[in-house]
């Protein structure tokens, strides 16, 4: 391992003048300009990584002659690419449309676009979603007359994703079930394996590990790839999971495969690996240095995004994880502003805060509402902020959630294009097949599921035959055959390879869904119609890219416009421009990776919220819950927040949380606080009141005492303050305001609660 960092000398004597390497310093140059082996980046938040891959590619082409098709960089979201790319094609032209950049899913489309007919794909073959997969799950389940209160779907869909992140494909999965239970999970594996093949169709996981299939298994199709890419570059490394890992590896190739391996340059940061559920490994990138023995690493110690104060507050969170490197971060810009520390009453007066503390940012001039970005654990904790901001008339946008594209209306239309496009798609076929209502009910299609079965026939092949299936009424079959004319009718437009826009609007006419919900009273059918015509609009956004965002083998076509839609992430939908649009900007902590914002709030720090309540047993789970927050605190340049509330209603009942173990570890000298709380955190010790209540039983003999004034807390209803007092002994009660939950009448005896 070479450290170059350590070795200035060296990197002054490379140093040329190339402008690209202007705003870098030695070790980012010497990262930038590194020639052969294998090259890893490691270093902390905000020390220009992302920088450095960008340079990188760019000073490949201007200063060293590679060619943009030469080049594949893989980047975390489609956003990042996009503007990657815009870059490259400023500095070479249009010719920057032959050079992949793009996440690890779409990559792996285009791959697959050109090979999957090698396993038996066709090249239109659907992307299911999450949704599509649990679907199709359920489905198997069903045919295999699986319990489903026994086993739920989700539990099947989580293992079969581990098993793909894996790269163990059915066979191996049986080959090393150790219970029943996973040899139930290996059997279901293997028949929704079947169905999306026959279904022409994917799941995410599928896109990574078919590739990994194709370059394995056939000699020539890896060839071509390997001799096309001479240079790989991943940022985010550390949330490759083992099939990306493998994706890279069998890409980059080898010494003594004939063909020179490719220039491989990953970066990134252990303390931000955030996927372990996912399966991302640290592995990858800890052990990057025994995998590439010949690898050269470079340190990155210098900061450029955030204030010291935020730095400090940063690295102490993250050292108390134990199984690290330890690294030194440190910057120029100064101490800067201290935190803002802020324990709120409950979550409502947590939004109040922000929502006040932003107004006056603006007022005072220091910070715009476009600056500003909201961080939560959940997505459902966005919802007390956007009715505290909408009140406000304060302009936000919620990344993530609960998308547009998962929005029925939108999945039923993306479902009809997606059967124009691949009509074995058997998930959106059924999605479609009555909707709107025609008559074609739950019992018709059993039975041609089961003439399909019998016959082994596609379903779509079965629904060709509705007349020969002797259990169909004819009324059914004669709507089966209605909407198949319908279908191929539009499927006319598609081989004429008509806009993709044009094509939508034929189908929302032609299916019926237009005029279903035109015709309803309901008002939120009309927010459906927008919904519907909002897609529209995105493809003609799509028909109107410019030609340098294509790549070298895309069209604008129907499948390509699936193909965009199927792959948009979270992060995609963040506002763009320095100022975000003049919005401030709402995510998860998990879609805030990689960006960064003059001015963060990191909300909801509390045990059981974040650390999450699921993650408290486990330490490895806690640790990946710190480097979360390491990563939410290190999104900020020049002020920082950190909010909690004292409780908040999760499920219905209000729930007492301690402080956050995280915001603890926070030293108090770089946090202002402007309110510490009532039970401020002495209070920790007090255990998670989210169960439900105790049963009356005959062990608690005497009631509470109590005085009117004192606060106390419930099992259910959280905390509360005595109002009056009534009755003695076991008859005693007690009148008690439990904020959200109003005034309750308790008798005490047999009531869970306890003085604080
Ligand atoms: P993260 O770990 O969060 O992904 P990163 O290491 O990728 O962070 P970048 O996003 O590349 O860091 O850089 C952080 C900020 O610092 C950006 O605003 C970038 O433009 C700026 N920056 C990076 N390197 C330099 C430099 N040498 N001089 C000035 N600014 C820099
Ligand atoms: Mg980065």
């Amino acid at each position: 391992m070479n450290l170059v960092s350590r070795k200035p000398n060296r990197i002054l004597n490379m140093m040329s003048h190339s402008p690209l390497l202007d705003g870098l310093n030695p070790a980012q140059m010497a990262a930038v300009q590194h020639i052969g082996g294998p090259l890893l980046v490691v270093a902390g938040a905000g020390s220009g990584k992302t920088r450095v891959l960008t340079r990188r590619i760019a000073y490949l082409m201007a200063e060293r002659g590679v060619a943009p098709y030469q080049i594949l960089a893989i980047t975390f979201t489609n956003k990042a690419a996009g503007e990657m790319k815009e870059r490259v094609a400023e500095l070479v032209g249009p010719i920057a449309r032959s050079m992949w950049v793009s996440t690890f899913h779409s990559a792996c489309v285009r791959l697959l676009r050109q090979e999957a007919s090698r396993l038996g794909y066709g090249n239109s073959f659907s992307i299911y979603d999450q949704a599509d997969s649990l679907k199709l799950i359920s489905l198997v389940a069903k045919d295999l007359n699986l319990d489903v209160k026994r086993y739920p779907a989700r539990q099947f869909q989580s293992m079969i994703s581990s098993a793909k992140n894996e790269l163990l494909g059915p066979h191996d999965y049986a080959a090393k079930a150790q219970n029943q239970f996973e040899q139930v999970v290996a059997e279901v594996y293997a028949v929704y394996q079947r169905r999306l093949q026959s279904a022409n169709a994917m799941d995410f996981d599928d896109l990574i590990l078919k590739s990994v299939e194709v370059l394995q298994s056939f000699p020539e199709a890896k060839a071509r790839f390997r001799s096309r890419f001479r240079h790989v570059l991943v940022d985010e490394y550390q949330d490759t999971n083992h099939a990306q890992y493998i994706l890279v590896r069998e890409l980059v190739g080898s010494d003594n495969e004939g063909i020179a391996p490719a220039e491989l340059c990953v970066v990134g940061d252990a303390d931000q690996s955030i996927y372990g559920f996912r399966g991302a490994t640290i592995r990858n990138i800890l052990q990057f240095e025994m995998d590439y023995p010949n690898a050269t690493t470079i340190l990155l110690e210098q900061n450029y995004r955030s204030t010291q104060n935020i730095l400090d507050a940063a690295n102490a969170v993250i050292t108390k994880n134990e199984s690290r490197k330890e690294k030194n971060l440190w910057t120029e810009a100064g101490s800067g502003a201290q935190l803002v520390g802020y324990v709120a009453e409950n979550e409502h007066d947590e939004a109040e805060f922000v929502k006040d503390e932003i107004r006056s940012l603006q007022r005072a001039g220091t910070s715009e509402p476009g600056d500003s970005a909201i961080f939560y654990r959940t997505n459902a904790q966005s919802r007390v902020f956007e009715e505290i901001f909408m009140r406000a008339a304060l302009p936000y946008k919620v990344v993530g959630g609960l998308r547009f594209y998962e929005r029925k209306e939108v999945k039923d239309l993306l479902a009809y294009l997606r059967v124009l496009a691949n009509p074995n798609d058997e998930v959106s076929l059924r999605r479609i097949i009555n909707v709107p209502k025609r008559g074609i009910g739950d019992r018709a299609l059993d039975h041609v599921d089961a003439y399909a079965v019998r016959n082994n026939l596609t379903f779509w092949s079965g629904l060709h035959r509705s007349n020969e299936i002797p259990e169909m009424p004819a009324r059914a079959a004669g709507a089966v055959n209605l909407f198949l004319s319908m279908l191929s009718a539009l499927h006319v437009l598609v081989e004429a390879k008509i806009r993709p826009s044009v094509i939508i609007e034929a189908v929302l006419e032609q299916s019926g869904l237009m005029s279903e919900l035109s015709s309803s009273s309901d008002p939120q059918d009309e927010v459906r119609l927008e919904n519907l015509q909002e897609l529209v609009a995105v493809s003609m956004e799509y028909e109107s890219r410019p030609i340098e965002s294509l790549g070298e083998d895309e069209e604008i076509s129907l499948a390509g416009f699936l193909e965009q839609v199927s792959l948009v992430a979270d992060a995609d939908e963040i506002p763009e421009g320095e100022d975000h649009g003049g919005v401030v900007t709402l995510m998860t902590l998990h879609t805030a990776k990689g960006l960064e914002f003059p001015t963060v709030f990191l909300t909801g720090l509390e045990d059981g919220v974040f650390p999450h309540s699921r993650t408290l047993g486990e330490k490895s789970e806690i640790e990946e819950e710190r480097r979360l927050a390491y990563v939410g605190l290190t999104r900020a340049q020049a002020r920082l927040y950190v909010t909690r509330a004292e409780y908040r209603s999760s499920w219905g009942s209000p729930t007492y949380n301690p402080a956050s173990r995280f915001l603890d570890e926070i030293p108090e000298t770089v946090i202002d606080w402007r309110n510490k709380g009532t039970a401020s955190s002495t209070f920790t010790k007090v255990r998670n009141f989210s169960a439900p209540p105790a049963r009356p039983t005959g062990k608690k003999s005497t009631a509470i005492e109590l005085t009117v004034g004192e606060r106390v807390s419930h099992d259910t209803f959280g905390l509360g303050t005595v109002i009056s007092l009534a009755g003695e002994g076991d008859r005693a009660e007690a009148t008690i305001n439990f904020g959200p939950y109003g005034e309750k009448r308790l008798l005490l005896r047999y009531a869970p609660v306890e003085k604080l």
